[in-house]
Formats: structure tokens, C-alpha cells, sequence
């Protein structure tokens, strides 16, 4: 029996995906990025359809401008951790800057948003406490719930009945009640109820805490995502987001009216046990916010491009999700289509996400879309267009 064993298997299965499209789908390389929406695959020129990048402000040239003076003043790391030599003034600042965003009081920065999700749920729901978590919960979230080591109850995707019903199951156990849901689902953009929600967690005294990971910068008259958006801010008692999507940098991020939020920093072991964030990355999320603060008109933009490709691919006879978010699910029925289909669309220059079972919900493969505010409606066009040969180059088998 060797360690490696355990790998053969997906070793085989890439091995099959390759043999049916020629490419490995999990080592795509993005060459150079041209623009927030063009990049060079293979060497051309790519559509870029993939990326989270919702605001395009990856390339925030006021960003750019931050990081590049933060760096010369104050160096490329912080070689510590948040409660030892990590924090600078910077950390603290960007903590201030959130909080006041979200109207909240207490605020922690993480170094990604998964640590803040493993962080966050981990720390409040540990032993002898019930975590209620969505079926279509993400990787982060799950992997939280192994390190807290609280029960876990699922409850079926965006349902509140369901929810309700099994919180009423355990009304009476002394364990404390943490129900986790996240703003936009990150694979088929489905919205949470989130209304719904905040009305079962009154009901039943939980405690609710709210991924904006896909929703923050989207969702919202102000972009402070689904709880914003729903008017149900004072029903939730943790946001949880990540820098890495509507801001284009890195980090993650919990705030909260809760001042127990402050000794949380002393529990919570994937914000104590690593480095902080560098200084030039939190530069440049502060410069992505204000840009983002700016430019309201983007979330617009952001709106009128996801419905302007939903319809598109629509037309095309292909399933996307339920609502018109920015994250677009086509959902497909057989993986060796997906595989087929997401090389023809690479291969005419359009970079998609191929999502595949386990990971995908129902046990269906996704082509995983994301659509940016600074997609020109041609770009759209272009990109359904693209949809359309490659659905047209299929064979009849697949
Ligand atoms: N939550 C959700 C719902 C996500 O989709 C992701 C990233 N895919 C994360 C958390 C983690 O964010 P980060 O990339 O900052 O680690």
C-alpha cells in the first residue's frame, strides 16, 4: 500500500477528461490578462467569462497606483501573524473601512475569504452546538464544519420551510443554533430567500450568518449585498465576504454589531496560526472600494450584461439558473457534452468555468459563467455567439 494510492483514481479521471478533450480543465493558464475582460490562453487572444471578477477592478488603475506606493513605503509582507508582529496600522484602517461600509461596528480581516469562513463558523459553532448549513453550502463552509466539530444539519437548498422545520426539531437542545446561507450560490447563481430566511431565524431565535462572497458589490442599492438588497440588515448577526471577487484583490472579511467579534480574534486559529495580509494588497482594497463607493454604475452595468447573457444563452435553448444573477450556471446533462463543449468554447476563444459532479449541486456539470460590468455588449454577443458554433460543432451523440 503506497501514501499515493488514494490519488489514482482522480489520476485516472483526468486522464479520461483529457482523453476526451485534449486538455487538462484544472491547469488553465491565463498567460497575461490584457484587460479586465481579454487575456491570452494558448496564445490568443481570450474572452474572459470566468473569472469573479464582477466589477473588472482587478485592474482598477487607482488600485494598481496604491499597491505600487503602499510596496515602495512599506515592503512586500508582513512575515506575522494578526496577534503578533502582523498587524500594521493598514490591517487596522481596513478593518474601519469595512466596518463603516456595511454600517456594522466590529470588523476582521482574514487573509482569504475561505479562512474567513473556516474562521468565522469554526470559532462560534464548536462542540455540542448545531450548525445548519444549506446543501449547496461552499467548500469553505463544510471544511469549517470539521474543524468546529458541531453538528451538522443540512437543509435543502434555499428552503426556509426546511430550515424551519428542522430547526423546530431541536428547539429544546441546550447547543446553540448557528444557520449559515450564502448571498449568490457561487456555481448556479441561485439567489438565497433571503427575506425568508430572516424571518425563520426571528422565529426561532438562531443565529444567522450570511456569505456575501458573491453578492458583496452586487447585490444592493449600496453593494452591501443580499442582506442589503432583502432590507433584512439587523436580522443577521455575521457577513462574512471575500476581497477576491467584486474587488479583484485577496483577503476575506467578517463584520458584525456583535463586540464579542473582538475576542473571537482569540479563538479562532485560521486567523491566528498565519501571515496577515501584505501591505500593498490591502492598499489596493481600499482603493477598490472607493472605486466601487464611486461608481454605483457599475452595479448597473453589472445587472444589465448578466440579463443580457442569461437571455442570450437562453435564446440559444440552453438552462441557466432560476434568477438573473451575474454568476451563470448552464446547466448541461451528460459530463462528456460539458468536457466537449467547454474545449470548443476555449478553443474559439471564450474561458468559461467547467464545474463537474461531485462538486456541482444535483449532480449535474456546469459550464460556470461569470459576467462583468466592464463586458461591452458586444463582448456578450461575441461570447453567446461563441456558445452557439460550439453547441453547432457537437456531435449528435454527445
Ligand atoms: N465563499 C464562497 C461562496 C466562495 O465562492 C468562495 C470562493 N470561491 C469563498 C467563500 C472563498 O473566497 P476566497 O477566494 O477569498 O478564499
Amino acid at each position: 500500500m503506497s501514501i499515493f494510492d488514494k490519488f489514482r483514481g482522480v489520476e485516472q479521471r483526468l486522464a479520461e477528461l483529457q482523453a476526451e478533450g485534449g486538455r487538462n480543465p484544472f491547469s488553465v493558464v491565463i498567460e497575461r490578462p490584457l484587460s479586465s475582460t481579454v487575456g491570452i490562453i494558448e496564445g490568443r487572444e481570450t474572452l474572459l467569462f470566468g473569472t469573479n471578477n464582477y466589477l473588472g477592478l482587478s485592474q482598477s488603475p487607482r488600485a494598481i497606483e496604491a499597491a505600487v506606493e503602499a510596496v515602495k513605503a512599506r515592503g512586500v509582507g508582513t512575515t506575522g501573524s494578526r496577534i503578533a508582529n502582523g498587524t500594521q496600522s493598514l490591517h487596522e484602517q481596513l478593518e474601519q473601512r469595512i466596518a463603516s461600509f456595511f454600517h456594522q461596528k466590529h470588523c476582521m480581516v482574514f487573509s482569504t475569504g475561505y479562512q474567513a469562513n473556516l474562521g468565522m463558523i469554526s470559532t462560534l459553532a464548536g462542540k455540542g452546538d448545531y450548525l445548519l448549513l444549506d446543501a449547496d453550502s461552499h467548500a469553505s463552509i463544510y471544511d469549517a464544519s470539521r474543524l468546529g466539530h458541531a453538528q451538522v444539519i443540512r437543509f435543502r437548498h434555499n428552503d426556509p420551510d426546511d430550515l424551519h422545520k428542522r430547526l423546530n426539531r431541536i428547539k429544546d437542545e441546550p447547543g446553540a443554533k448557528l444557520v449559515v446561507v450564502e448571498g449568490i450560490y457561487s456555481m448556479t447563481g441561485n439567489v438565497v430567500p433571503m427575506a425568508e430566511m430572516a424571518a425563520v431565524k426571528r422565529e426561532t431565535g438562531s443565529t444567522l450568518l450570511v456569505d456575501e462572497a458573491h453578492s458583496f458589490g452586487v447585490l444592493g442599492p449600496n453593494g452591501r449585498g443580499v442582506a442589503e438588497a432583502a432590507g433584512v440588515e439587523d436580522d443577521v448577526d455575521f457577513i462574512v465576504g471575500t476581497f477576491s471577487k467584486s474587488l479583484g484583490t485577496v483577503g476575506g472579511y467578517c463584520v458584525s454589531r456583535h463586540p464579542e467579534l473582538e475576542l473571537v480574534r482569540l479563538h479562532c486559529r485560521p486567523y491566528m496560526f498565519t501571515a496577515s495580509l501584505p501591505p500593498e494588497v490591502i492598499a489596493a482594497t481600499m482603493a477598490a472600494l472607493d472605486d466601487m463607493e464611486a461608481q454605483p454604475e457599475l452595479r448597473t452595468r453589472l445587472m444589465d450584461n448578466a440579463a443580457r447573457f442569461h437571455a442570450g444563452l437562453n435564446r440559444l435553448g440552453l438552462t441557466t439558473g432560476k434568477t438573473v444573477s451575474p454568476v451563470v450556471g448552464v446547466v448541461l446533462e451528460t459530463i462528456p457534452e460539458a468536457i466537449m463543449l467547454w474545449n470548443t468554447l476555449l478553443s474559439l476563444g471564450l474561458y468559461v468555468n467547467l464545474s463537474l459532479p461531485p462538486a456541482t449541486p444535483d449532480h449535474h456539470p456546469l459550464l460556470r459563467c461569470s459576467v462583468m460590468a466592464t463586458h461591452t455588449s458586444e463582448q456578450i454577443d461575441r461570447a453567446v455567439e461563441i456558445f452557439g458554433e460550439a453547441m453547432a460543432r457537437l456531435p449528435a451523440s454527445a
